[in-house]
C-alpha cells in the first residue's frame, strides 16, 4: 500500500512536509483544486516531474469507439473520455542557467499545504541548483469558487544568499504528453493522445496569451487564456509568444540578495459545443479582465468568504480523534469542489481530480454525493438534478431502444449517452433511475424548492416511474415483479427482484404519484393523469420483496441465499479486489458482495424494515461483503451504528474518510473517490447522528462510539440552519436561524426554535456481539488505533 507518512495532522489543512516522488501521483489527486467547472490536479508548478498531469473542464470530453469482440443489439458504440485540456498551471523557472527541477541539485525544504478554509494550495520550496545557486520559491494556487471561469497563481522567487539571474516561463500548454499510461485495470482511463486541434492562438501586451482548440470527434471547442501582473526589480523584463499548442510569457530579472520577483498569473477557461471561436475567445478575455479587476487579494478574499459561509452550515466537529477530524473536513471540501459551480453539468465519480473512470458520472452522484450537498450546498444538488433533467431526451431514446417506456438513464456517462460497454453491470443496473428519483424527492423535501419540482423534478419522477411500470409486471398472484436486473452489488448480476431495486422503485412510483397529485396541470402536459398514477400506486403496493423464511433474512435478490458461499478461506489477500482475479461468471453464482446492497436498502429505505430485520440482515451481509468498492464502508458505518455496533461503525467511518489520504484502494492517483469522501459526512451525520429524512421528516437517533467525546454537525433544512451536539449522555439541538422546526429524537417528536436549544438524553444501548467479516476483509480497527 502506498501511504503518505508525511501528512501532518491539523484540523483545517493537509500539510505535506517533504516531497516523496513515490507518491507524487497520489498527492496530485489529494491536492487537486476544483470548483465543479475547472479542475487542476496538484501538479508541481514547473510541470515536471509529474505522476499524471491534469487540467479538466467539466464535461469537456472526446469520443472514442467502444470495440466489442462480439457485438449485440443495443450495445453503446461510442465512449466518452474526459480530456486533459490546456495546462495553465505551468510556471518554469531558470536559476542562473539551471532549470528548477526537484530531481536535480538539492531540495533543501519542500512543503505543500492544502488549506480547507482559504481554499488554496500553498507550496514553499528551497532548492540549491547543481551549480550551487540557492533559491526560495513560494506559490499559492486557487480555483475560484466565486468567479467560476477563473483560476490564479501567486508565484514568488527570492534568492537565498547571493544575487541570482532568474527567468520565469509561465505557460499554456495543450496536448501535454504523459496524461495517462495504458493499464488493464478497468477503473482507470482510456488514453487519448493529442486530443486537441488548434483553432487560433495569440499573445497580447507582453503578459498574456490565449489558445483556442477543438476536439476532433465530439466537436467541442475550448479556450484557455492567461494574464500576468509582474512585480520585480527595475531591470525586470517580460515578453509573450504563442504558437498552436503553447502560449508563453517570459519574465527575466536580476535579483539582488534581498530582492524578490512576484508574479500573479490569472487563468481563464471557457468551452462550448455551440459557440463560435470568436465568442469563446471573447468569453476568456472577459473572464481574465474580471479576474484582473478583482485582483489577487480580491480573489483570495472571495474564496475565504465563500468557504466561511460553507463551513458555517456544513462543518462536522469531532472531539477525540484529530486525524479523523482532518479527514472528514478534507472529504467535505472535495465534495464541495466536485459540485459547487458545476451548474447543470454532471458531477463525476472522481470530481475533477483525475482521469479515473474516464471522468464519468455514475449513480454515485445521486446516491452518495447529492444527499450531502442537499443539506450543505443545496443549490449544487438542485443543479446536478437539473443536469439529469437536461439529458431526459437521451434517456427516453435509450428506453425506446431497449423496448421500454419512460426513461433509462445511463450507468456511466459524461454527456448523457450510455457509455458502459459491459451491460450486465451497466444497462441492467436500472436502479440508477430510482436513485435519481430518490434524490429528486429528497432535495424537494429538504429545500421546498417548488420551482424545481415543477420545472424538472416532476418530469424526472414521471419518466422514471413509467420505466418501472414497463420494466416490471404483475404475476398471476398479482405481485409486481422486477426480473433480470442488477442491483448495487456488482458481484451479482441479472437477478430477479433485487430488494434494493424494488424498494427504491416502490418509492419512486409513490413519489411520482404524489407529485402528479400536487401538480395536475403540469402533469397533464407530460401526459400523466390520476389513472396512470393509480397504476403506479398499485405496482408499488404489490411490489415483491423476497424473504428467506428459513434463515430469517432478506435475500439480496431472489435465490441469493441459496447460492454457495464464496470460498473466502482459500482466497488469498493479494486476490482482492476479486474482480481483477476471478471471472465474473463465478462471482455471480456465489454469495459474495462487492459492496453494500441489501444493507444500503436498510439505510435508504429504513422505513420498510423492522428493527429485528435490520439486526439480522446486517449481521448476515457483514460475513459476505468484501468492500471491493469504495462505496461500501460509509453505508456499513451507518447501519452498524443504527443496529448498535458502534465500534465497528467507527472503523467503517474511518475507512470511508481515509480512502484517499491513505490511498486505501491503491488508485487515488487516478483521482479521489468523491462518493466515499462524501460518505464520511454521511457516516458521521446519519451514522452517529442517526439522521434520517424518510418522507421529509427529519429525525435523529444519536449515539457516540467510545473514542469520541463530542460530535457536532450542522445542516440546512428548509432554509434553516440546525446544529446538533452529541455527547455520551445527551444531544442538544440548536436552531441557528429560521422558524421553529419539528424533529424526531430517538422516536420522540420535539420542537426546536431559535430562542432556546433543546437537550435530550440518550437511551441506553443494548450490547450485542459484533458480527464478523470475510477473513482478511475486516476494516482497520480505528477504534483501537493509537491516538
Ligand atoms: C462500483 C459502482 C460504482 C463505480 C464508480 C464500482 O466499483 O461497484 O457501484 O458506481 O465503481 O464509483
Amino acid at each position: 500500500m502506498i501511504t503518505h507518512p508525511a501528512f501532518a495532522v491539523e484540523p483545517w489543512s493537509v500539510r505535506e512536509t517533504e516531497l516523496d516522488l513515490a507518491v507524487l501521483a497520489q498527492t496530485e489527486s489529494v491536492f487537486a483544486l476544483a470548483n465543479g467547472h475547472i479542475g487542476l490536479r496538484g501538479n508541481l508548478d514547473e510541470g515536471e516531474p509529474f505522476g499524471l498531469p491534469g487540467t479538466y473542464l467539466n464535461s469537456f470530453y472526446e469520443l472514442r469507439p467502444l470495440p466489442y469482440a462480439e457485438g449485440g443489439f443495443g450495445f453503446p458504440e461510442s465512449g466518452q473520455t474526459l480530456v486533459n485540456v490546456t495546462d495553465g498551471k505551468i510556471i518554469r523557472l531558470l536559476v542562473d542557467d539551471e532549470p528548477f527541477d526537484v530531481r536535480y541539485g538539492q531540495l533543501l525544504a519542500h512543503e505543500r499545504v492544502f488549506d480547507l478554509r482559504a481554499g488554496v494550495l500553498v507550496r514553499r520550496a528551497e532548492w540549491r541548483s547543481p551549480a550551487g545557486a540557492s533559491v526560495r520559491v513560494h506559490s499559492t494556487r486557487l480555483v475560484s469558487f466565486v468567479q467560476r471561469a477563473v483560476a490564479a497563481i501567486l508565484y514568488e522567487v527570492e534568492p537565498i544568499g547571493g544575487p541570482l539571474r532568474v527567468v520565469v516561463q509561465s505557460e499554456l500548454l495543450a496536448n501535454e504528453p504523459g496524461a495517462a499510461s495504458p493499464t488493464p485495470d478497468p477503473r482507470a482511463a482510456a488514453v487519448l493522445e493529442s486530443p486537441l486541434r488548434s483553432e487560433d492562438f495569440f499573445h497580447r501586451g507582453g503578459v498574456g496569451a490565449v489558445l483556442l482548440h477543438s476536439t476532433n470527434r465530439s466537436e467541442l471547442r475550448m479556450g484557455a487564456g492567461m494574464d500576468h501582473v509582474v512585480d520585480g526589480p527595475g531591470n525586470t523584463g517580460t515578453f509573450a509568444e504563442s504558437s498552436a499548442d503553447v502560449g508563453r510569457v517570459t519574465v527575466t530579472a536580476d535579483l539582488a540578495a534581498d530582492e524578490r520577483l512576484r508574479i500573479v498569473k490569472f487563468l481563464a477557461y471557457g468551452w462550448s459545443s455551440q459557440r463560435s471561436a470568436p465568442a469563446i475567445r471573447d468569453q476568456v478575455i472577459a473572464a481574465l479582465a474580471e479576474a484582473r479587476h478583482t485582483g489577487w487579494e480580491g480573489l483570495l478574499e472571495g474564496q475565504r468568504a465563500y468557504l466561511h459561509d460553507f463551513w458555517e452550515r456544513a462543518d462536522v466537529e469531532l472531539e477525540g480523534d484529530t486525524e479523523l477530524q482532518q479527514a472528514v473536513r478534507f472529504g467535505l471540501f472535495h465534495t464541495l469542489q466536485a459540485g459547487a459551480r458545476a451548474e447543470q453539468r454532471a458531477i463525476a465519480a472522481k470530481g475533477l481530480t483525475g482521469p479515473g473512470y474516464d471522468g464519468h458520472t455514475f449513480w454515485d452522484t445521486e446516491r452518495f454525493v447529492l444527499p450531502v450537498l442537499t443539506y450543505t450546498a443545496p443549490d449544487a444538488a438542485g443543479d446536478a438534478l437539473r443536469w439529469r433533467h437536461a439529458t431526459l431526451d437521451l434517456a427516453r431514446a435509450r428506453a425506446r431502444q431497449l423496448g421500454l417506456e419512460g426513461a433509462t438513464f445511463p450507468w456511466r456517462t459524461i454527456r448523457g449517452q450510455e457509455c458502459s460497454g459491459y451491460w450486465p453491470a451497466g444497462t441492467a443496473a436500472f436502479h440508477i433511475g430510482a436513485d435519481i428519483a430518490e434524490a429528486v424527492a429528497r432535495y424537494h423535501a429538504a429545500t421546498g424548492d417548488d420551482a424545481f419540482e415543477r420545472e424538472a423534478g416532476l418530469e424526472l419522477l414521471v419518466e422514471t416511474a413509467r420505466l418501472w411500470r414497463s420494466l416490471g409486471h404483475h404475476d398471476p398472484q398479482g405481485r409486481f415483479r422486477v426480473d433480470g436486473v442488477t442491483g448495487p452489488d456488482e458481484y451479482s448480476a441479472i437477478a430477479d427482484n433485487n430488494v434494493y431495486t424494488n424498494l427504491l422503485a416502490q418509492k419512486n412510483l409513490r413519489d411520482a404519484a404524489d407529485a402528479v397529485a400536487r401538480h395536475p396541470r403540469h402533469a397533464a402536459e407530460l401526459g400523466a393523469d390520476f389513472e396512470e398514477a393509480a397504476a403506479w400506486r398499485d405496482a408499488a403496493d404489490d411490489m415483491v420483496i423476497p424473504w428467506d423464511e428459513a434463515l430469517g433474512v432478506h435475500p439480496q435478490s431472489e435465490g441469493f441465499t441459496d447460492h454457495q458461499v464464496w470460498d473466502f478461506d482459500h482466497t488469498r489477500p493479494d486476490q482482492y479486489p476479486l474482480l481483477l482475479h476471478f471471472p465474473y461468471f463465478d462471482l455471480y453464482r456465489k454469495q459474495v458482495a462487492k459492496q453494500a446492497d441489501l444493507v444500503l436498502a436498510l439505510h435508504v429505505r429504513g422505513d420498510a424494515f423492522t428493527d429485528e430485520e435490520k439486526l439480522r440482515d446486517f449481521d448476515y451481509y457483514e460475513a459476505l461483503t468484501v468492500r471491493d468498492s469504495s462505496l461500501s464502508a460509509c453505508t456499513q458505518a451507518v447501519m452498524a451504528a443504527e443496529v448498535g455496533h458502534l465500534e465497528l461503525a467507527y472503523d467503517y467511518f474511518a475507512e470511508a474518510a481515509f480512502m484517499d489520504l491513505r490511498d486505501l484502494e491503491h488508485n487515488t492517483r487516478d483521482g479521489v473517490h468523491i462518493a466515499s469522501l462524501a460518505g464520511a459526512w454521511t457516516a458521521a451525520v446519519s451514522g452517529f447522528g442517526g439522521m434520517r429524512d424518510h418522507d421529509g421528516k427529519l429525525t435523529f437517533a444519536p449515539r457516540l462510539p467510545a473514542r469520541l467525546e463530542h460530535l457536532a454537525f450542522r445542516l440546512l433544512f428548509r432554509g434553516r440552519r440546525l446544529k446538533v451536539d452529541v455527547t455520551k449522555r445527551d444531544a442538544t439541538y440548536t436552531l441557528l436561524d429560521g422558524p421553529p422546526l419539528q424533529i424526531g429524537h430517538h422516536g420522540r417528536s420535539i420542537t426546536v426554535s431559535s430562542t432556546a436549544p433543546v437537550t435530550e438524553s440518550l437511551p441506553p444501548l443494548v450490547e450485542r456481539p459484533t458480527p464478523s467479516q470475510p477473513p482478511g476483509r475486516e476494516p482497520i480497527r480505528r477504534a483501537r488505533e493509537s491516538m
